[in-house]
């Protein structure tokens, strides 16, 4: 049987190794993809430290993919050999079996399968993926350009696009790390009236490099009050991890605006009277379909959003992990699996 390398966790908290694999056969309804480029999100700790409640070891992670159709099984007939595409996390609850309505996201099995987390991801030359998880990529993003907007692109720009701004509305991207570099790219090329806010003056050229028409510098003064005095922020998205900074800007809020929160935090605080008296919410976005992520993809070709990236070849994926949860990686980190 014909050989593949790929880079597998064989156990909770393990080393990510480099190994040989059989290439997998697609059964019915999946799709056998050549990965050309994979990105590496932190999201792969769940997968590398045992977060996620069941998983079954060994696991090949990775859930930001570019690759060609290479074969694809019985059932399958609108995907085609050589056909350029996406897979991304693509897993969604069902929203109605027991564990969905009592809100216990990882106890749905009835629909949710995560790639690189139920099944084997795109840290190999090769994966075997559901044909609904595909998306199709279009000519003028490279492989390496397109994988990081699989998972951290689309998370950004659906959840922009899913909130009631319309062009010319004040929208604020908090972080400007891997996910809100991308933030604030699509926020001003969907016409808001884009502002960052992140810590230190030496992020203000950067801000405006992406994009943003205004800088807000938390460290140097009240997030919140420099919304205000811009006249109230329709839409706060914030790409952070850290609950005070999340705290401190959604003051920033002007009439019916909506913060969303596309980072996972475990808490922050929030005025409750500030949001009733103003008509504000506060909502979390979680990623989309696959049909998102292909819209993802054809408004990035066309606006000319770019993710910026760190690349390694497949066989330093440990490396590349490690600088992934370094944080100081450039904003995404992406592994060349091949040509
Ligand atoms: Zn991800
Ligand atoms: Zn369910």
């Amino acid at each position: 049987m014909a050989k593949m390398r790929a880079a597998v966790v064989s156990r909770a908290g393990g080393p990510i190794e480099l190994v040989e694999r059989d290439i997998p056969e697609p059964g019915f309804g999946q799709v056998r993809v050549k990965v050309q480029a994979c990105g590496v999100c932190h999201s792969d700790s769940m997968v590398k430290e045992g977060q996620w409640p069941g998983l079954v070891y060994p696991r090949i992670p990775g859930h930001e993919i570019v690759g060609l159709v290479d074969k694809v099984g019985d059932g399958v007939d609108w995907w085609k050999p050589g056909q350029r595409v996406g897979v991304g996390w693509h897993g969604n609850n069902c929203g109605h079996c027991d564990a969905c309505r009592a809100g216990k996201f990882f106890g749905c099995t009835v629909s949710l399968q995560v790639t690189g987390i139920s099944f084997d991801g795109g840290y190999a030359e090769y994966l075997v993926a559901p044909a609904i998880a595909l998306a199709l990529v279009p000519d003028g993003l490279t492989p390496f350009e397109a994988a990081p907007l699989m998972c951290a692109g689309i998370t950004v720009f659906n959840a922009l696009r899913n909130t009631d701004a319309r062009g010319g509305d004040l929208v604020a991207v908090l972080g400007l790390g891997g996910l809100g570099h991308l933030g604030v790219q699509y926020a001003a090329k969907m016409g808001f009236r884009t502002v960052a806010i992140a810590r230190g003056e030496d992020k203000g050229p950067l801000a405006k490099q992406l994009g943003a028409h205004l800088y807000i510098d938390s460290k140097a003064e009240d997030p919140a009050a420099a919304l205000q005095k811009l006249g109230g922020a329709k839409v706060i998205l914030s790409t952070v991890t850290a609950g005070d900074a999340m705290s401190a800007v959604h003051g920033g809020l002007g009439l019916s605006g909506t913060m969303v929160l596309i980072g996972a935090v475990s808490s922050m605080e929030i005025n409750p009277v500030f949001l009733l008296l103003g008509n504000r919410s506060v909502k979390g976005w979680y990623s989309g379909t696959a049909k998102d992520s292909q819209d993802t993809l054809n408004f990035s070709q066309l606006s000319g959003v770019r993710s910026m990236n760190e690349e390694y070849p497949l066989e330093k994926a440990p490396e590349a992990y490690e600088r992934m949860m370094s944080g100081k990686a450039r904003f995404r980190v992406v592994l060349k699996v091949a040509d």
